[in-house]
């Protein structure tokens, strides 16, 4: 959510870089955008709702060495052009961007009102920038940023260019920021892959670390301690390669074909991992994530009571405060998250640490919070994931999983060998025979369709509820997933004739009693899609695909990752950047 690109160098391309960067960044999802540049001791400020596109900038000869841009993601004020992020101060010698809110908004708003001062936005982040100029009438700059700063409450980064000195001001508590450092200068960003193509080396800014840019200085200085901090800079490791289409049509579709390269990585590279991630497992675990991730946690409950007779618990990470509050040092928290940022997740990290209580992640970015912030963790290979729907990523987490349960017992070869087999599985349905054979005929069919159920049992259950989030997610089709055995229990009051419900059916002991809730959908009038290695009678239409044990988990996901993307397509849908969502939810 919200993506904030920042430079201060002696290059000539500002314009163009700041346009780069934020088209990177567009993935975490906005709904408007702006930079603001220094020109001729003047900050320019330019702002746009909607998508950045083939944007060119007005002004596009801005060879400026000093800028700022923004993708905001609204949380206070609705989206508009005067809403859109930066700010400019009254005096137009600050432009400020935000990315996160501040709780004590409105408490600071009327103070400020009732001292005359004059709001021109709906938004939150209008108070920092108010604040900040009340500061610089008695202080530097700096003190009066750090002053602005320390008075809002919440999860939030700030950026400030400030033209009285041309420096870059950067802090946060929650939200992420990096630096970057190259040849030309320094950058900020919300996230390295911004980054890639100016600077070789990174530095991610820790919480209340406050930072200070101009072309050839950096200096980070912690607000807690008073000390001066020397940052330990990374080489960068995000290739050009990672950050296009190549010849996919779609970010989304690529990843989706990526995904038995990524299970490959996972079944020759991760092995150590495991086992020591496993050995820290105590009898009383939980996994906790949000969106996909929580369904890939959810299946970890099906995989360690199967493979390792261990009961596990997953929730929910934004339904976690009640359950945190009476943990002991004796329990484990397992969070998993693509982003490492997900601002539900980060919040629990220091409330844990802070009663001893063990935790551990499962994360697919080198460098986030939470992968920072967790001595024992499993890094998902699963590269960068542009597309906002997680698909690459959240199989990694499933297949993670899997072989976790199996390392707890000392039987990971033998979970290796179904992630073989159920690599080959899926590698049969990435080929463009199954796309014309089974999913454009049947995205044709459902193309005008207004819902869609899916069940699943068992296993397959957190299979059916990330299958419908998928299809939610791009398609905008309402659909809900459930349990098979749930049906009679209310849902199929909502079946009328030809309702399209996706029915999970593999090979696995809850075969014949998936087939009999596909039965009794059929017998009210349903239109029923079986997914599964066995065509039957019951299906009006099916999707082939071979399922391997409990890896099933996996496979299933797949073809219905690939519907998902032809349905969105043929509705004329983005895939990549679906209305309303973000991908690195950083607000709560
Ligand atoms: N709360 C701020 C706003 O609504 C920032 C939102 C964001 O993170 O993009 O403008």
């Amino acid at each position: 959510m919200c993506g904030i690109f920042g430079y201060v160098d002696h290059g000539n391309d500002g314009a163009e870089k700041i346009l780069n960067g934020l088209k990177t960044l567009e993935y975490r999802g906005y709904d408007s955008w702006g930079v603001a540049i220094e020109k001729s001791s003047k900050i320019l400020v330019e702002k746009h709702v909607g998508k950045i596109g083939e944007a060119q900038l007005k002004d596009t000869a801005w060879p400026t060495q000093l800028g700022l841009g923004h993708t905001r993601w609204a949380t206070h004020g609705g989206v508009t052009v005067q809403n859109a992020h930066p700010h400019l101060s009254s005096d137009g010698k600050f432009a400020v961007v935000h990315n996160g809110i501040i709780e004590n908004f409105q408490e600071l708003k009327d103070q400020l009102v009732a001292q005359g001062v004059v709001f021109t936005s709906e938004t939150d982040t209008e108070v920092f920038v108010r604040l900040l100029t009340e500061n610089t009438r008695s202080y530097p700059p700096a003190v009066a940023f750090q002053k602005a700063f320390s008075a809002v409450q919440g999860l939030n980064a700030f950026v400030v260019l400030s033209l009285a000195d041309n420096k870059l001001y950067a802090v946060r508590r929650g939200s992420p920021l990096v630096i970057g450092k190259g040849k030309d200068g320094y950058y900020l960003a919300s996230d390295a892959a911004a980054l890639a193509r100016y600077a070789s080396q990174v530095f991610f800014i820790e919480d209340q670390q406050v930072v200070e840019l101009s072309d050839n200085m950096c200096r980070i200085n912690d607000l807690q301690t008073g000390q001066q901090v020397i940052p330990n800079w990374q080489l960068h490791h995000f290739t050009e390669e990672e950050l296009t289409k190549g010849s996919y049509a779609h970010f989304l579709l690529k990843e989706i074909h990526q995904q038995p390269t990524v299970l490959q990585a996972i079944l020759t590279s991760l092995d150590k991992q495991l086992t020591n991630y496993a050995q820290k497992l105590p009898s009383d675990a939980f996994f906790v994530g949000c969106g996909s991730a929580f369904h890939a946690c959810l299946s970890a409950s099906y995989f360690f009571p199967l493979i390792a007779k261990q009961l596990v618990r997953a929730l929910p990470a934004s339904e976690f405060t009640t359950t945190r509050e009476l943990l002991t040092s004796d329990q484990f928290v397992t969070f998993v998250s693509q982003s490492g940022e997900t601002i539900d997740v980060i919040e629990h990290l220091s409330f844990l640490k802070d009663k001893n209580v063990p935790f551990g992640a499962i994360v697919n970015r080198l460098g986030s919070t939470l992968e920072r912030t967790s001595a024992d963790k499993l890094l998902l290979p699963a590269g960068v994931e542009q597309a906002v729907l997680a698909t690459k990523s959240y199989t990694a987490m499933v297949a993670v999983l899997f072989l976790l349960a199996h390392a707890k017992v000392g039987t990971l070869e033998r979970g290796k060998k179904l992630l073989m087999e159920t690599i080959s599985a899926i590698q049969k349905v990435l080929v463009p025979s199954y796309e014309k054979e089974y999913l454009l005929p049947l995205a044709t069919k459902l193309q005008s369709t207004t819902q869609i159920f899916v069940i699943g049992r068992g296993n397959s259950y957190p299979v059916a509820l990330e299958a419908a989030l998928k299809l939610k997610e791009v398609t905008y089709i309402h659909t809900e997933g459930f349990a098979g055995g749930e049906l009679k229990h209310g849902v199929i009051a909502l079946i009328t004739p030809d309702t399209p419900c996706i029915v999970f059916a593999p090979d696995d002991e809850e075969f014949s009693a998936v087939l009999s809730n596909a039965q009794e959908l059929k017998s009210r009038g349903a239109y029923i899609i079986g997914i599964g290695p066995h065509s039957k009678p019951v299906f009006d239409s099916f999707l082939p695909v071979e399922t391997h044990g409990l890896l099933s988990a996996v496979s299933l996901a797949v073809p219905i990752q690939l519907l998902a993307y032809h349905l969105a397509v043929l509705r004329g849908n983005d895939p990549d950047k679906p209305r309303n969502l973000a991908k690195s939810v950083t607000v709560k």
